[in-house]
This record gives structure tokens, C-alpha cells and sequence, in this order.
């Protein structure tokens, strides 16, 4: 059995040594097939456009040792593309996904397999939120209320994409060749019997602020709910309709007020409420509709994910490489 660890980096010189000593370490601990073989381990580094020296530390540790390959890319691709790369380039029968800053602690791949070798596809680890500001932790936690209720897979709190998946998972995953790559969604689409185990969250290491800004957040969050579902447009029909009937509603009050009592007011400030509300609705659907237009024109395209600028010798490089 090979088991295959994937870490996207981008930006990683300061740790990247010490995750490929911790990653490494793991083989030993591994446990054993049925057939009492001692499962083997590949490790496959993604870089993503760093700008550092986390390539030539790649190129270094796999002159050293061959369970070491790496990938690098063109440019900076971000870390769905980083993975679809690592999963593509996994020979693995089954591939572990994790962060190279640490926060991702190398002992539970041990705990993984062992739940893989009772029938699980796919192992989630699941970051319990001790070290989070409270602001952050509850940010997240509505932000998966929310999503949960619009999309129709189902995304879990603190579950990341620190998991294992068996090779069917994974060639299921490579089957989906959408540009606009929502990973938490993609992972809960495939299926398949999954487990979680929860682990403590680790600050991160190597110095270094997350990646993820307050942009960043809120667009992943629309990436969430657009990439799965046509909510937002069922939810313009409803609001529309819904506007309809109260217009409606409003002009025969108005017809038989006039026709009873013969009033005739100016109605001055209820038609510029009408028309300010209504241009903003309308422009609100209207970038809707325009996201979705968006993304119809990323996928219609079809590029590649990524480039690939180098990777180790043996493995042709130049574009994006069909799984
Ligand atoms: N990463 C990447 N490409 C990017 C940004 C991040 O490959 O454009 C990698 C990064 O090197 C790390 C992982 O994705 O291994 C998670 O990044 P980070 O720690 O910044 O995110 P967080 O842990 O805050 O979610
Ligand atoms: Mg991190």
C-alpha cells in the first residue's frame, strides 16, 4: 500500500523542511496491511508560485530522498488548483490532503489510515476551535449556518481540507473538472463513507499572518453558495413575485380608496420609495444573474487549473496534465 500526503505551499521556506521531516517520520508509525506489509509513503509538494526558496528546497529534499516529489507551478495558481495538482500527481492508494504550516499535525495520518482500513473513503480531521478569537469562531459558525442552509451538500464546521481519501474518492474528485473549484463542497458531493476525528488547532508556524483576509472570506463564502446551487436566482423569483403581489395589492387599495372617498393624495414619497427600492433590487439580481453569467464564461473557456513551470525528473512538464 502507498499512501500519498499532499501539501500545497505557497510562501513556505521557514517550515517546509521541518513539515517534509514530520511528514516523513509517519511511515514508520503507519499500520500494517492484512497481509502484514508495512505501507509505504510518498510525499507530494505543491508549489504555488512561492517567491521564496520553497522551490529549491523541494528540488533539495527530492535529491535526497525519492518518496519526496514536487510540482511547481507557473505562477500563483491558489490552493484549490494546488490541490486538484497534488491529487492529480498522487500515485497513492490513498491520498492525505494537509496545509504545510503545521497547524496540521503530521501524528493523526497514522489515526487516518488506521480508519481508512475499516472502510472509510474519506477521513475528515475536524479542528476543534480552542485557539480562535471569539469573533473569528463565531463568524465561522454562522457563515456554515448560513451556507448549510442554502446549498444542498452539507459543509461541516471546522472540518477543513485536512482529510484522507481512498483512491476511488480521489478519482472521483479528479472527474470534476469545474474551473470554479469549491473543495468543501466538492468533497461532501462525492459521497462515499466518511468518519471524522477532531484534533486540537495548533497556531500556525514558521511566522507568517493566514492568507485569509476579510476579502478573501466573504468571496469564499459566495464561491460556497454559487458554485452549488441556484439559490440566489430562486430566491429573486420569490422577492420578485413577492413584490408583485404586495404592487398589485397596493393599486386596487389605491383605485377603491379613490373611487369611495375620492381622495387624491400626491403620493409623492410612496413613489420614490417604490422606485428607489425597486432599482436596487433589480441592480441586487442583476449582479446575481451577472456572477452567475461570470462563471458560465470561466467554465465555457476550459484553461487548464494550472501550469506547471518544474517538477521532478521523469514527469513531463508543460500544462496542465489530464488525470
Ligand atoms: N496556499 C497555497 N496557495 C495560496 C495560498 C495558500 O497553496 O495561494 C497553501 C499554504 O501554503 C498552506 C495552505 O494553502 O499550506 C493554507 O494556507 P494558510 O495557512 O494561509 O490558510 P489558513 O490555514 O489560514 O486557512
Ligand atoms: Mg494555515
Amino acid at each position: 500500500m502507498l499512501l500519498s500526503v499532499v501539501v500545497p505551499c505557497h510562501n513556505e521556506e521557514s517550515v517546509l523542511d521541518a513539515l517534509v521531516d514530520a511528514v516523513l517520520a509517519v511511515e514508520a508509525d503507519l499500520p500494517e496491511t492484512v497481509d502484514g506489509d508495512s505501507p509505504r509513503l510518498e510525499v507530494v509538494l505543491v508549489d504555488d508560485g512561492s517567491r521564496d526558496a520553497t522551490k529549491s528546497i523541494m528540488r533539495a529534499r527530492h535529491e535526497r530522498d525519492e518518496r519526496v516529489r514536487y510540482v511547481s507551478f507557473s505562477r500563483n495558481f491558489g490552493k484549490e488548483s494546488a490541490m486538484l495538482a497534488g491529487l492529480s500527481y498522487a500515485r497513492g492508494d490513498a491520498v492525505v490532503i494537509m496545509d504545510a504550516d503545521l497547524q496540521h499535525p503530521p501524528h493523526l495520518i497514522a489515526d487516518m489510515v488506521r480508519l481508512h482500513r475499516e472502510g472509510y473513503d474519506q477521513v475528515v480531521a475536524r479542528r476543534t476551535r480552542d485557539g480562535d478569537s471569539r469573533g473569528r469562531t463565531a463568524m465561522s459558525r454562522m457563515y456554515y449556518r448560513l451556507v448549510n442552509r442554502v446549498v444542498d451538500v452539507s459543509i461541516e464546521d471546522g472540518a477543513g481540507d485536512f482529510r484522507l481519501l481512498s483512491r476511488r474518492a480521489v478519482d472521483a474528485l479528479l472527474q470534476m473538472g469545474e474551473y470554479n473549484r469549491f473543495s468543501k463542497g466538492l468533497f461532501s458531493w462525492i459521497g462515499f463513507p466518511a468518519v471524522t476525528v477532531d484534533y486540537r488547532n495548533e497556531p500556525r508556524q514558521g511566522g507568517g499572518e493566514s492568507k485569509w483576509t476579510l476579502r478573501r472570506l466573504l468571496n469564499y463564502g459566495l464561491d460556497g453558495v454559487m458554485s452549488f446551487n441556484n439559490a440566489p436566482l430562486r430566491l429573486a423569483i420569490y422577492l420578485g413575485a413577492a413584490a408583485m403581489v404586495v404592487g398589485f395589492a397596493y393599486v386596487v387599495f389605491l383605485i377603491c380608496a379613490a373611487v369611495v372617498a375620492g381622495v387624491t393624495v400626491p403620493g409623492y414619497v410612496t413613489l420614490v420609495a417604490a422606485i428607489i427600492g425597486f432599482g436596487g433590487l433589480q441592480l441586487l439580481f442583476l449582479g446575481v444573474i451577472g456572477e452567475y453569467v461570470g462563471r458560465i464564461y470561466y467554465e465555457v473557456k476550459q484553461r487548464p487549473h494550472y501550469l506547471v513551470a518544474e517538477t521532478e525528473p521523469g514527469i513531463p512538464t508543460g500544462g496542465h496534465i489530464d488525470p
